[in-house]
Formats: structure tokens, sequence, C-alpha cells
């Protein structure tokens, strides 16, 4: 068995660090794994310098400031200084990007030394992208964001889109990357719908069933391609993505150490493969098993596993 002419998360050298900074959030989207979460108290910038000094000690390169979101605390310009200041050499803004609509707040992260931004879109019009994330004015805002954020850095700066994938916008896919890429964005996800928190709530109204997805991912991905863009999809396992293995988001991953409240994931991917994810039985006769992380544990009380077929040949590996 060969890997993909991508590289692998297991290969890759560098490490992240992803900071949950708390819980707080503008928006209430239908689908926020975290929603659960939101009572517990935000994490203080003490706290928060602290995890970034033993994470740069452990060999962190990367940060990724993640919520919640980060962009609601008051701190985040320190913050994201004082990583800079340790020495990581990437800061990552994990964001529904609304908080960029203001030109005054975008000129200050970048003085601030951020380098990634991150932004969540769901939609291509305002409708969708407002009624999934439940903030009237939300699309306006974060659209006017990464324009800012484009016009400001003359184009220089990774933004980094994701989109994830739910019942009310799957067919709309490759509107959605048709939209994004007017943006002359570098790098889109599409990734599947996680059942916890809100997702988990709505169930089957808001997870969608992965062979009805695949025609349009695979469009939407095909579109992306075509402009040159790296475009990924997540938490779709190999049967289904077949001949675009190298838009596979799990190859790309870093490993990654998880600074949640209260605990720390040294390597997410170990936790990610062996207790998020599931594979089937006949997944033990499937060529991709090496490398496949199967789906969401959750995915199956809602679909089974018929949809997953063990592959017989290496066909798209090189
Ligand atoms: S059959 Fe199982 S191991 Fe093979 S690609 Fe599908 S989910 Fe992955």
């Amino acid at each position: 068995m060969r890997l993909p002419n991508t590289p692998h998360f297991r290969t890759l050298p560098v490490k992240r660090v992803v900071i949950f900074v708390g819980f707080s959030c503008m928006n209430d989207c239908r689908f926020c794994v975290a929603a659960d979460k939101r009572a517990f108290p935000d994490k203080s910038t003490l706290e928060i310098k602290g995890e970034l000094l033993d994470a740069y000690k452990g060999g962190a390169r990367q940060v990724s400031f993640t919520g919640g979101e980060c962009t609601a605390r008051k701190d985040i310009f320190d913050l994201v200084a004082f990583a800079r200041a340790q020495g990581f050499t990437s800061v990552q803004i994990q964001t529904n990007g609304r908080a960029f609509a203001s030109i005054a707040f975008c000129k200050k992260m970048l003085r601030s030394g951020m380098t990634v931004l991150n932004p969540a879109l769901h939609g291509h019009t305002a409708t969708l992208h407002d009624d999934l994330t439940r903030s009237p004015g939300a699309f306006r805002q974060t659209v006017l964001g990464i324009h800012h954020m484009q016009k400001l850095t003359g184009g220089k700066l990774l933004i980094s889109m994701n989109t994830v994938i739910v019942q009310q916008n799957y067919r709309h896919l490759p509107e959605i990357i048709t939209f994004l890429l007017k943006f002359k964005v570098m790098h889109v996800q599409f990734a599947f719908v996680h059942a916890m928190g809100n997702a988990r709530k709505f169930g089957k109204e808001i997870v969608p069933r992965k062979t009805d997805v695949m025609p349009y991912l695979k469009r939407a991905l095909d579109i992306g391609r075509k402009r040159g863009v790296l475009v990924m999809a997540e938490a779709i396992p190999l049967c289904l993505m077949q001949g675009y293995e190298d838009c596979v988001s799990e190859f790309y991953i870093p490993t990654i150490e998880v600074r949640e409240r209260g605990f720390i994931i040294p390597r997410f991917e170990d936790v990610r493969v062996n207790e998020a994810k599931v594979k089937f039985p006949s997944c033990r006769v499937c060529c991709s098993n090496g490398v496949c992380e199967g789906v969401w544990r959750e995915y199956p009380e809602y679909y089974g596993s018929t949809e997953f077929k063990p592959l017989k040949s290496t066909k798209g590996f090189s």
C-alpha cells in the first residue's frame, strides 16, 4: 500500500497546538459541536499564556486559537503578539470571521502578528449562512472581513476557508466554492458535520447521508482543483473519495496537541483515529484500511454502514 501524492499527517514534522480559549461565541450555529460547553467560563489570559509557554517547550511551533470564538476576547491581540514573541512561526485564528468586518480590528490583528486566517462560511448567500449560524447579518460581516484582510495584505495572507457540510447546504457546495474563489483564497476545506453538541440535538435534520453528498462534493472539489486551489474534504472515508485521494484532509494534518478546558490531548490524531472515529468489520478486507480513518463514531447511528464498501485496488494511490 502506498500513500496518495500528499504529505500524510503521520509523516509531517510540524507540531501544532490547538488552544480552546473558551466557548463564548456571538453565533449559535445549528451544528456547533461545542454548544453544550457554553456555560464553562472562558480561560484567563494568564492561563492561555502559560499554555503557550508549555506547548512551545514541548516542541510546538504552530498555534491555532479556537473556541467558541477567539475574536470575542478583548485580549486576543495580546495573545497573538505573545505567541509570536515566544517564537511560534504560525498563528492561526479559527473564527466565524464576523469581527473582521471592522477594518480597525483587521489592522490590529495583522500588527499583532497573526499569520493564518481560518474563517467559516457555510453558505453562498446570506439566507443560507445566516440561517445555519442563526445570526442575522453574520454572512455580510464575514464576507466583508475576508475582503478587508485580502485588501490589507495584497492577497498575501494565507486564508484557509472552512465550510461544514450539512443537510441544508450540501446541494450548494459547488456554488459555495465558486463564491469563495472570488476572494482568491488559497485553501478551502469542506468538513463533514460531527454529530455532537447542537448537531447531535438536530440529528438527521442536520446530518446528511454521505452518499447523497458525494456528487455535489466532488463537483465542488473539481471546481477548486481546476482553479489550482488546495481543496479538501474532512471526515469522508477513502471508499467514497476514489479519484480524490489528494483531497483527503486527514493526510495533511500535522501532529496536534489539544488544550481544552481542564485537559490536554498530547496527540489528537490518536484520539481522532482510535476513539472519535469508527470503521466496520468489512473494512478489514479493504486495501485502504491502513490509511483510512473511517467516519465519526456517531454517524452509523443515523445511516448505518452499508455505504462503505471495501476497496479492492490501490487505484488513485501512487
Ligand atoms: S471500506 Fe472502510 S477502510 Fe475501506 S475506505 Fe471504506 S471506511 Fe475506509
